[in-house]
């Protein structure tokens, strides 16, 4: 009775904090139903090539339209999942709606049309011990082109190095899976990963493309960045590109291509197909480069 006297007093004091706790229980409890019920939608943004505006691939963003107060957005409920043990589960019903719907589109595409389809894959997945199996399936889907499967992951999750991780990139490799780094440049700053893994693709950070036409400090440290990875032959796709400035001097230091609200936004599925007929781009392969 003490404790929670203490509890009600201490929450007079500080309401913010006290609204918060609750809110945050009430948001575990829903991220509940909302997993068992699959209440989870799929948007997708194009990847392009910033030179002509033709669509390459796409990322696959997981929204959650129906909470209570509007839609929850992913900064919210990706690690509260991870917290609460729910992202293996949202991760494996991402990938399996991503690849059916990369499949259908392909189909629907024609003419040998490929893009690929990138999947975000948070650090506790990679721990998943279905993870290798749900991966599997997911390339055997029917109707998808080989090779189209892209996963992101952080740099955290290359950090520490160890013998499972080594046999899933190689499994993975196997598969034909494509790995990209996400958020490239935020994260702890060791760059050995990238001589030990089989990494093909790069995403800069936004944070670090956001000032480059303002900033010549930043614009040098970007177009070093470029040319690391082209000097290891690594796709590199720049993040969040907002503005022609920023496409210009991308595209000058030799960044082929990027994702961002100048191109188009994360895009519905029926989106997705009429910007791939307008404005597609190669499928995977050496073309990506
Ligand atoms: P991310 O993987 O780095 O995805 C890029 C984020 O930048 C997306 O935010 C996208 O909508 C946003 N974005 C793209 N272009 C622009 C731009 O020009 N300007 C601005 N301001 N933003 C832009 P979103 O969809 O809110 O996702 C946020 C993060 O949540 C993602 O960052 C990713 O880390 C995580 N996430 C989203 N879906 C999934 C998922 O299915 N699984 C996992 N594990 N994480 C996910
Ligand atoms: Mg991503
Ligand atoms: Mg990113
Ligand atoms: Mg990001």
């Amino acid at each position: 009775a003490a404790k929670s006297a203490g509890k009600r007093q201490w929450s007079r004091f500080v309401p913010g904090l006290r609204v918060r706790v609750t809110e945050r229980h009430d948001l575990r409890a829903r991220l509940d139903r909302a997993i068992s019920r699959e209440e989870f939608a799929l948007r997708y943004q194009p990847v392009v090539d910033i030179t002509g505006g033709q669509v390459i691939g796409f990322e696959a963003l997981a929204r959650w339209p129906q909470g209570r107060c509007g839609p929850v957005p992913p900064g919210q409920f990706i690690p509260l999942a991870e917290e609460t043990g729910h992202i293996a589960p949202l991760g494996a019903w991402v990938l399996r709606n991503a690849v059916a719907d990369m499949a259908r589109l392909q189909r629907t595409a024609g003419r040998g049309l490929a893009p690929y389809i990138s999947v975000n894959v948070s650090g506790r997945q990679w721990q998943d011990a279905d993870f290798l199996e749900e991966v599997s399936k997911a390339v055997e889907t029917p109707g998808l082109a080989p090779g189209s499967l892209q996963l992101e992951l952080t740099e955290s999750v290359l950090l520490h190095r160890d013998d499972r991780l080594d046999r899933v990139i190689r499994s993975l490799k196997e598969l034909g899976v494509r790995i990209a780094v996400d958020d490239f440049g935020t994260g702890f700053s060791s760059l050995r990963y990238l001589r030990d893994f089989p990494v093909d693709t790069l995403k800069l950070d936004k944070t670090y493309i956001d000032d480059i036409p303002r900033d010549p400090r930043q614009a040098a440290l970007v177009h070093g960045i470029v040319c690391l990875a082209r000097t290891l032959g690594l796709q590199i796709i720049a993040e969040g590109i907002e503005q022609r400035g920023q496409r210009d001097l991308l595209t000058s230091m030799g960044c082929r291509f990027g994702q961002g609200f100048l191109f188009a936004r994360p895009l519905t599925v029926e989106q997705s197909a009429v910007a791939l007929r307008k404005h597609y781009g190669g499928g995977p392969g050496p073309a990506l480069r």
